[in-house]
């Protein structure tokens, strides 16, 4: 039996399908969708780390607070990722548990609360880039940024958006428990919305800050973090290709990190969505890893067996 650990990070698409299933049952649905594939893999004797994402639960979040305002204090941005991650990782919990329980399987289902450490003195700070939360006017955006000094941009005549850094992850503040967690064979839910970003203070205390962490970069820290044997990206794509969505389209089933650096550095992989997929892949292989696997939730069995999904190997 396969005892290998995988470190499975799922996307947006694995808690929201289309505009029109955005509800909470909606999300639990597709929770289980996805959790069934999973489910696959453990049974097949992989020991899982879930990482997933949290973006538009963090932007659901922030309206509610906005809206509210008048009566109840607004939630700054590291409770939003802590929420997030409880939510989230409830829905994931109950919907493994419901499927080990079918499947006869004697496992069950954890999820870390999982801080980030990153650099204070991370150059991201300085540049903040990242949007979150809805647009406003400009009206509305002045005091946000005059007296609660708010980075805002104007997104293209959509209006003024809030921006917040985007830091390197530098550690997981939960490793041990997470590494314990996978040696008592729990399949562990961890690193949500690519973990709660912290800073040491002066005095090293860890303080939460108002940023964001990609998720597949800190998905690929904590790969490397507890030495998994697999890094596996679950999207919305079965495979990664060359010229995505022009005539020339090319899928691409296994490549060498070299290979990767190179179509990365060609600009095959759009900024925003799958270029920090690669990187993180990348990045991955550097530190030692042996193989990374992006295929979509579908496919994650066939893709096992080497039917589909593209390969990244040093
Ligand atoms: P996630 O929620 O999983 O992070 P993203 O939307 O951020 O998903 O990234 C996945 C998307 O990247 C795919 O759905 C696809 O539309 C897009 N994409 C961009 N470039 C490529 C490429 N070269 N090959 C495949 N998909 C690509
Ligand atoms: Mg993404």
């Amino acid at each position: 039996m396969n005892t290998r650990v995988a470190v499975v990070a799922v996307g947006g698409n694995s808690l929201i399908k289309d505009e029109k299933h955005k509800s909470v049952q909606d999300q639990y649905a597709a929770a289980c969708e996805s959790m069934h594939h999973i489910a696959d893999m453990i049974q097949e004797g992989w020991n899982v780390v879930v990482t997933h994402g949290n973006g538009p639960q963090v932007g659901f979040i922030l309206r509610r607070s906005e809206l509210a305002r008048h009566e109840l204090h607004e939630v700054p941005l590291d409770a939003c990722g802590a929420d997030t991650q409880g939510a989230i990782g409830y829905m994931f919990q109950q919907a493994l548990r419901n499927e080990f329980k079918r499947r006869g399987l004697k496992k069950e289902a954890a999820t870390v609360v999982t801080q980030v450490l990153v650099d204070r003195a991370d150059p991201a700070f300085q540049n903040p880039s990242k949007p979150i939360g809805s647009f406003m006017s400009q009206a509305d955006a002045r005091p946000k940024i005059e007296i609660e000094g708010w980075a805002m941009i104007e997104d293209a005549g959509r209006g003024w958006r809030r921006v917040v850094a985007s830091p390197q992850p530098k550690q997981i503040v939960e490793v041990n428990a997470i590494n314990s967690l996978i040696r008592e064979s729990f399949v562990v839910i961890s690193v949500g919305g690519g973990g709660i970003p912290v800073i040491e203070n002066e005095e090293g205390d860890l303080v939460g800050v108002e940023a964001v962490i990609d998720k597949d970069y800190a998905s690929s820290l904590l790969a490397s973090s507890i030495g998994a044997d697999l890094f596996l990206i679950s999207t919305a794509v079965e495979k990664a290709a060359l010229n995505y969505n022009k005539p020339d389209q090319k899928w691409l089933d296994r490549i060498t990190l070299a290979e990767a650096r190179q179509y990365q550095a060609e600009g095959h992989f759009a900024k925003g969505s799958m270029g920090p997929k690669i990187q993180a892949i990348i990045w991955f292989l550097e530190r030692g890893g042996q193989q990374a696997l992006l295929t979509n939730p579908e496919n994650i069995g066939r893709a096992l067996a080497g039917q589909t999904g593209t390969w990244i190997v040093p």
